[in-house]
C-alpha cells in the first residue's frame, strides 16, 4: 500500500511537471510572436506614429500585420490592431477571423476591442496594459462583458516591459 501511494504521488508530480512545461512553451511561444509585434510597433515609432504593433496568427503562421498609421493615413481607426485584423481579413478573404489570435504590444482601446469581437478573433495576446483607454480591463472591461455573443480568449503582460519602455521613450523624447 506504501509503495502504490509513493507510485501514484510520483505519477502526479510527474503530471503536473508535464502541465507547467507546456505552460511554458505557451509563454515562450506567446513572447515570440510578441516580439514580431515589437518590430512592427517600432516601425510605427520610426514614421513618427505612437509605437504599437499587432500581428495575427493563424496556424502558427503570421496572416496580418499592422502598426500605428493614424497621422500618416489621416485616419483615426488606423491603429495597429485594426491594419492588422484588415491584412488579415484580405489574407484569408473573409471578413471573420475565426481560430486566429492576435498580438498586440498595448492593451486595445474601445474601438479595437470591438472590431476584434466583430472578427470573431479566438484570442487576444497584449503586452503594456492602458489604464487610460484599456477596453480589456485597463480602463473598460469590454473585452469580457457577458452580453457580447462571442468571448475572447485574453492573455496580458507579454513582454510588458519592453512594449511600455517603447511608449515611454517615445512620448518622454516628444516632451
Ligand atoms: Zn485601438
Amino acid at each position: 500500500m506504501a509503495a502504490d501511494s509513493t507510485t501514484a504521488r510520483i505519477e502526479t508530480s510527474f503530471w503536473w511537471s508535464c502541465l507547467a512545461m507546456s505552460r511554458d512553451a505557451v509563454d515562450m511561444q506567446d513572447e515570440a510572436w510578441m516580439a514580431k509585434a515589437l518590430l512592427l510597433a517600432r516601425k510605427a515609432e520610426s514614421e513618427n506614429e505612437v509605437p504599437v504593433g499587432a500581428i495575427v496568427v493563424k496556424d502558427n503562421e503570421i496572416i496580418g500585420r499592422g502598426w500605428n498609421r493614424n497621422i500618416g493615413l489621416n485616419d483615426p481607426s488606423a491603429h495597429a490592431e485594426i491594419m492588422a485584423m484588415r491584412s488579415a481579413g484580405e489574407a484569408l478573404g473573409n471578413y471573420r477571423l475565426p481560430d486566429c489570435t492576435i498580438y498586440v504590444t498595448l492593451e486595445p482601446c474601445t474601438m479595437c476591442a470591438g472590431a476584434m469581437i466583430h472578427a470573431r478573433l479566438a484570442r487576444l495576446v497584449f503586452g503594456a496594459d492602458d489604464p487610460k483607454t484599456g477596453a480589456a480591463g485597463g480602463m473598460f472591461d469590454l473585452l469580457s462583458h457577458p452580453a457580447h455573443n462571442h468571448q475572447l480568449q485574453v492573455s496580458s503582460g507579454v513582454l510588458a516591459d519592453a512594449c511600455s519602455a517603447l511608449l515611454r521613450d517615445f512620448f518622454h523624447q516628444r516632451r
